[in-house]
């Protein structure tokens, strides 16, 4: 971000503040407390408890100095001299966290992992689960519920969209009642659209006469059974497939 073109002045007054904590960091000062301070051997994160230069998932952990209160940023002089009270040590990883109120979650580290949980919560969600697995299983039911409950009422309007346009024999009637030609609402019954619609009476190429199967497709698929192909015609569908008889019955 250039300062030239930032005219937004809390853009300005975040840039400016970078480029100052930028500036104390490079202070010899801030080396020194990091020396004294955090890269000792007795030195450990508050947190998570690792030292400086441990291994950790392959990489070597940082430790550097929080500072805990916001007064410590009025001035370089504060910010650059040890206060036990205010300032402690962390590595860069919760450090950053600890600016979002976050802290790694206690079981986890158990296991050597590191997840962030809230400040107010005492573990995060898998180690709350694999604690209480009734919870768990209690919970699992409740998504697979509502997963099925979304599947059953797509297959529902799909049902109910398929069934619709069927019943019409306009092709140009769009699910929602709207017109493919004029784009707006189609005003018709189903009896009548195709002797009052002015559309569909000067555009007799795109007039279907209705299969009377609603499960038969333009390809002569049958919509029923993916891949099988429809071997009866207008008349003899409704004597012979068994499945027209049986959609009659419904
Ligand atoms: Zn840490
Ligand atoms: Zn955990």
């Amino acid at each position: 971000m250039s300062s030239i073109t930032t005219t937004n002045p809390a853009a300005r007054r975040t840039y400016s503040r970078r480029k100052m904590l930028a500036k104390w960091l490079r202070d010899p000062r801030w080396k020194q407390m990091l020396a004294e301070h955090a890269y000792i051997p007795e030195a450990e994160c508050v947190y998570c408890h690792r030292k400086h230069g441990q291994i950790w998932n392959g990489k070597p952990v940082r430790l550097t100095i929080n500072h805990a209160s916001r007064h410590l940023y009025l001035s370089e002089e504060l910010y650059l001299t040890w206060d036990s009270q205010y300032m402690e040590i962390t590595c860069l990883s919760c450090n950053r966290k600890y600016e979002r109120g976050m802290k790694p979650c206690p079981s986890c580290l158990k296991k050597g992992k590191m997840v962030y949980i809230l400040d107010r919560d005492s573990e995060c969600n898998p180690c709350y689960m694999e604690k209480n697995p009734v919870e768990l299983q209690r919970t699992q039911e409740c998504q697979d519920s509502f997963k099925k409950s979304i599947k059953d009422y797509n297959s529902r309007r799909a049902d109910k969209n398929r069934d619709d346009k069927a019943a019409r024999p306009c092709v140009s009637w769009k699910v929602g009642n709207t017109c493919a030609i004029s784009g707006v609402e189609c005003p018709f019954t189903k009896s009548r659209m195709m002797t009052l619609c002015p559309d569909a009476v000067s555009k007799k190429k795109f007039v279907k006469i209705p299969f009377p199967c609603d499960r038969r497709m333009l390809n002569q698929k049958c919509r029923r059974k993916p891949g099988l192909v429809c071997s009866y015609n207008r008349t003899t569908c409704k004597t012979k497939c068994g499945y027209f008889k049986e959609r009659q019955k419904l």
